[in-house]
């Protein structure tokens, strides 16, 4: 169990953020919030919100920092985050974002305990990305390389359909990298600065959990 509860996990797309928040959240109750899953979520239920994301996230681009900011502050300001901690997954993705979430915590009197960047090679990245499935039903995260399902897109957990997200075809990840070292890349030194950062280069998921459960201990 981590004593350290409040959490960020940075990486570029493809660097197993998902994964291994699921790996975490099986071992401790903690509240996950993936902007990412958020704005399909959106997407899903033909919002206004959703409407305007689905274009943007379909060429790799950002969606407005007001507009996450906005979501994930009032999803910290429920008070199962207060209670179990969490994991922002995805979140903050640009300096102006950290800004907004400091303002945010700072006003509903909680603070970060870490920052864990999950630091990998763009090939990885890439292939990762490319070959990378998802379950329809349960959001299950497969890889048709790495991870593949027992049976051919069908996921092993609920048998519902494996799907490649629009946004991994190799076009869009590729721009989604760019953006990435272009616009997130800054979020390391600035929690460097403020002594949050544990930057993580290991590939290996039972290593990852490993690491994480000394350090965050
Ligand atoms: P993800 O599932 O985290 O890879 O996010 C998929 C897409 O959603 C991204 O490529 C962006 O278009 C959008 N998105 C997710 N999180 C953010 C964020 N924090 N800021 C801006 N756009 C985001």
């Amino acid at each position: 169990m981590f004593k350290q509860k409040n959490l960020i996990f940075i990486g570029a797309p493809g660097a197993g953020k998902g994964t291994i928040s699921a790996l975490v959240l099986a071992e401790q109750p903690l509240v996950h919030i993936s902007t990412g899953d958020l704005l399909r979520d959106e997407i899903k239920r033909d919002t206004q919100l959703g409407r305007e994301a689905s274009t943007l996230m379909k060429a790799g681009k950002l969606v407005p920092d007001e507009v996450v900011a906005g979501m994930v502050r009032s999803r910290l300001s429920q008070p199962d985050c207060r209670k179990e901690g969490f994991i922002l997954d995805g979140f903050p993705r640009t300096i102006r974002q950290a800004e907004l979430l400091a303002d945010a915590l700072r006003e509903l009197g909680t603070q970060l305990d870490r920052v864990v960047y999950l630091k990998v090679d763009d090939d990885l990245l890439l292939q990762r990305l490319t070959a990378r499935q998802n379950c329809r039903k349960c959001g299950a995260i497969y890889n048709k390389i790495f991870q593949p399902s027992k049976q051919e897109n069908i996921c092993d957990k609920c048998g519902g359909e494996l799907f490649q997200r629009p946004d991994d075809s190799l076009e869009t990840a590729k721009s989604r990298l760019e953006v990435f070292y272009r616009q997130t890349q800054p979020l390391i030194d600035y929690y460097d600065k403020l002594g949050l950062l544990l930057t993580i280069t290991e590939t290996d998921k039972a290593k990852i959990m490993a690491t994480l459960e000394k350090e965050l201990a």
